[in-house]
């Protein structure tokens, strides 16, 4: 038997095309190649189990192996095999109909990059890095004799009898003179470690090394000797392929561990275990997330039938989720696609609704299973809660049953149990319930400690998405205004429309504010005088809610609040007609002195925001250094 013939395809050379437009992604020849090896052994454990083997199955490791000097890697399969004229059948005609209709397509559109993705090589991914490729077979079927296929890429191929006692296909790659990066251990070790890792056959992979033997030659050169060694590079049962009940805490953290060595342990996880009406298993861990935001991002790795795909998840898994990390495996996913295509499939949204609901459900089993301990993880896992209700509507109807508030107290709560808790207090002349935060607790101290006088309570929103969040809140929490601490004077911050009687006359206020005006001397600064209580501060500075929130927008490239960004900030200097200080500076004989007092309060109001720098600051140091010594 020898056959010589023809691919029937209508392009010459499709060959250069694919090569060149798949260049980066050259190394997932290997991964097709031993992909297909465990296909054709499942194949033929699938006819064992039915009875239709006649022999036993036997060791069915799949071997990869390469010889430098002959230039070339070899994929062994024990598999079901094929015979001459399957040969003919799957690889002329659907292996290379796959290539065909790339180029077919290639031809016609002009965005190349768009269609590259949209097909799954298979086969022929092996020229991408061989020259030559040779293929030996010999089939399961009873009496089948043993076939070798050789084909240079081009549409010319050769078909001969075989000499190969064992069932199975014999994959010979001779590389190409540009691809010979690919003939190195650590090369094809990697690409098996990225690829293959998980793959439900036992794989090995050969490496020949020479090595320096003990003693010399008579020409007194060191002799070589030629040592093999043979490594099995998966594991064929990774722990997302096996019943929850069977595992233990550990057998998940030991999962992780091996998954991203060096990092910490995750928080708790989810396996995920679908069958219906998409298939979808997996492992998602919590990280430990803290603030570093972007470190932890981008470590799902995304699988098909156990064999790595990708770990860019983007589409798959919603974007507030990207934080998780772990591994998800779908035969329902469809690879080798365009982004554009992957969003708009129908199984990818199922996928995507059905994670963002085992996450929800989760987080609220370990909120009524364990409030303590919830609370306890609660500045990690916030940050998904937050992103979540942020991101999707669904998300936020669960999450506003398990959603905490934390106190600058460390105390937590509950949206129902915040609103009973300050919602008495905290209630102003309309109706509002005003709940007052801190993005900075060591920074806005004295205007916390001012509310905490009033008998208010503080909240903490310091997180990264906490200036969005508290816009949402707004949104979504009936009759109730976020304000942070340093919004406004105290009084104010709740306006219940009670007023304190000013002991200063019309006339007196306005000299004072003159004065304070004079001796700030910047447009930056809107003075005002108000009656405040006597034990609240002489001068307070503040900016409006509206103001800082506009101005958080446009730092965070806020389209329609771009243009506030170049706007100079712009506060409220609030003066204190009714503390002991302001009679002072009106009493003062001399306008120096006035001056000087307004100055100083006014310094201190600074210092107090954090705002006092440079010549400023040393000045203040300077005159209270004076004022002591008065
Ligand atoms: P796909 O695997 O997507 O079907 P391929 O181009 O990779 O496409 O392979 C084409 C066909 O060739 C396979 O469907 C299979 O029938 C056959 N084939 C490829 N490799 C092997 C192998 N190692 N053993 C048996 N059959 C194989």
């Amino acid at each position: 038997m020898e056959e010589k013939g023809t691919i029937s395809i209508h392009t010459e050379n499709i060959f250069p095309i694919i090569k060149k437009f798949l260049y980066s992604d050259h190394e997932i020849f290997l991964r097709e190649l031993v992909s297909n090896a465990v296909d054709a052994t499942q194949k033929l454990k699938r006819l064992s189990s039915l009875g239709e083997l006649k022999e036993d199955i036997g060791d069915t490791t799949i071997e990869v192996s390469f010889d430098k000097k002959k230039k070339t890697i070899t994929i062994q399969d024990r598999g079901i095999g094929m015979t001459a004229e399957e040969i003919k059948k799957y690889i002329n005609q659907i292996a290379f109909s796959g290539a065909t209709e790339f180029v077919e397509q290639f031809k016609d559109k002009e965005d190349v990059k768009d269609i590259i993705g949209k097909f799954g090589l298979g086969f022929y991914s092996a020229f991408m890095v061989a020259k030559e490729v040779e293929l030996i077979s010999k089939s399961h079927a009873e009496g089948s004799e043993a076939a070798r296929w050789v084909c240079d890429g081009s549409t010319e191929f050769e078909i001969t009898k075989a000499k190969k006692k064992e069932r199975g296909t014999t994959v010979i790659l001779h590389i190409a003179d540009d691809s010979e990066e690919f003939l190195d251990e650590f090369r094809i070790k990697g690409i098996l470690d990225k690829y293959c890792k998980f793959l439900p056959v036992p794989i090995k992979f050969g490496t020949k090394e020479e090595s320096v033997e003990d003693g010399k030659d008579k020409d007194d050169k060191p002799k070589y000797k030629t040592v093999t060694t043979d490594r099995f590079i998966n594991e064929t049962e990774p722990l997302w392929t096996k019943s929850p009940s069977e595992l233990k805490d550990e057998d998940y953290l030991n999962f992780y561990k091996e998954l991203y060595p060096m990092t910490e342990d995750p928080l708790f996880w989810i396996h995920l275990n679908v069958d219906y009406p998409f298939n979808l298993t997996g492992i998602l861990y919590f990280p430990k997330v803290k603030n570093d935001f972007e470190v932890q991002k981008n470590k799902i790795q995304l699988y098909s039938r156990q064999v790595f795909i990708t770990d860019e998840v983007k589409d798959v898994v919603p974007e507030f989720l990207m934080l998780l990390h772990g591994v998800i495996d779908s035969p329902d996913i469809p690879l080798n696609v365009s982004r554009s295509y992957l969003q708009s499939d129908s199984n990818v949204k199922k996928i995507n609704s059905h994670i963002t609901k085992k996450v929800a459900d989760k987080l609220s089993e370990l909120f009524k299973k364990d409030r303590t301990a919830y609370e306890e993880k609660w500045d990690d896992i916030g940050i998904f809660v937050k992103y979540g209700m942020l991101s999707e509507d669904k998300f936020y109807e669960k999450a506003k049953d398990f959603a905490l508030f934390k106190n600058v107290d460390n105390k937590f709560f509950t949206f129902p149990e915040y609103e009973e808790a300050v919602g008495a207090n905290q209630t102003d002349k309309d109706g509002n319930k005003i709940y007052v935060y801190t993005s900075d607790p060591g920074k806005q101290d004295t205007y916390i400690q001012s509310a905490k006088n009033k008998s208010y309570d503080v909240l903490l929103m310091d997180g990264p998405l906490d200036s969005h969040y508290v816009n949402f809140l707004e949104q979504k929490l009936e009759k109730t205004q976020l304000k942070r601490v340093d919004a406004d004077t105290v009084d104010k911050l709740v306006d219940k429309d009670e007023k304190i009687d000013s002991v200063l006359t019309k006339e007196q206020e306005e000299k004072v504010k003159t004065i304070f005006e004079e001796a700030i001397n910047n447009p930056a600064m809107t003075v005002a005088v108000d009656s405040l209580s006597p034990d609240e501060m002489p001068v307070t500075i503040t900016m409006s809610e509206f103001m800082r929130r506009m101005k958080d927008m446009s730092k965070m490239g806020g389209g329609q609040y771009a243009m506030m960004g170049s706007m100079p900030d712009q506060f409220n200097v609030t003066i204190n007609g009714n503390h002991p200080v302001v009679d002072k500076i009106l009493k003062a004989k001399k306008a120096e002195k006035k001056s000087q007092l307004a100055k100083q309060s006014f310094d201190l109001a600074m210092l107090s925001q954090n705002m006092l720098t440079g010549s400023d600051l040393t000045n203040f140091i300077k005159r209270s250094v004076s004022l002591a010594a008065e």
